[in-house]
């Protein structure tokens, strides 16, 4: 795992019109499994493209394990509609990791329940998707992603609303799965407002309006 740090971060847009965060920061520690909620529009998707690498503070500084992010390597990232594209099973979980052996691709499809849906299809993990019929339901296609960030063996994970829009048993399938194929010691940052979600963090961090309001797991003063 990593520790990642946001100090007195400030993000706008629109040339400053609109404040997204405004002086958050942030400790955690290597390891950690944080959950980041608070209500639509607070916030919380920014501190995750932060520390992805996809975006940059305009005031602050966000560094991971001392450095800034580093979007290709350093972070596993799950949105809430991962990308499937037409071809097989195993493909789509080896997107990112082309070198990756077909016994890795198979531990990952196990431990993100891939495998259990997979082999109810006709080729197993090499069965074509988007052709014939074979498509996959938001929880499958949330595991196949899962499955994916596996792969990368990232010491750092961030999950963007991974379960909105799944109804609360494929919810809890997809968090065991995720508690299946979190890379050991990875740190995990999750974005939700899901009270499973919440439970199943160590922590729970609060943004509202671009602030941190509640976080129960920073150090007494
Ligand atoms: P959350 O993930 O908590 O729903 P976000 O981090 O997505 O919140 O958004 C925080 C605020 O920043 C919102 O007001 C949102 O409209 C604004 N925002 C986010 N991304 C952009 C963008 N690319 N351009 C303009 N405004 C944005
Ligand atoms: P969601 O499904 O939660 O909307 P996505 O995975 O679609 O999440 O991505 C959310 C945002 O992050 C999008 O604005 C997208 O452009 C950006 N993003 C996602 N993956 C990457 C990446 N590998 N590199 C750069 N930006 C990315």
């Amino acid at each position: 795992g990593v520790c990642v740090c946001l100090d007195d971060v400030r993000v706008s847009f629109e040339d400053g019109q609109r404040q997204a965060l405004r002086g958050v920061s942030l400790t955690i520690g290597p390891g950690e499994r944080v959950a980041l909620c608070g209500p639509s529009g607070a916030g919380k998707s920014t501190v995750l493209h932060l520390l992805a690498g996809f975006i940059h503070p305009d005031q602050g500084k966000v560094t991971v394990d001392g450095n800034e992010p580093d979007p290709v390597r350093q972070a596993a990232w799950v949105g809430q509609r991962p990308h499937v594209f037409a071809g097989s099973l195993a493909d789509n979980i080896r997107m990112g990791e082309p070198q990756a052996s077909d016994d890795a691709v198979r531990t990952a499809a196990r431990d993100a329940g891939v495998l259990g849906f997979a082999s109810q299809l006709p080729q197993g993990l090499d069965t074509p998707l988007g052709e014939r019929g074979y498509g996959l339901s938001g929880g499958q296609a949330q595991r196949v992603a899962l499955a994916r960030a596996a792969l990368k063996q990232a010491p750092l994970w961030l999950l963007d609303e991974p379960t909105a829009g799944l109804d609360p048993d494929t919810e809890e399938q997809v968090l065991k799965a995720l508690e299946r194929s979190a890379t050991t010691g990875a740190t995990l940052l999750i974005a939700s407002h899901h009270p499973r979600v919440l439970e199943w963090a160590q922590r729970v961090i609060t943004i509202q309006n671009g602030q941190v309001v509640q976080d129960t797991g920073a150090p007494h003063p």
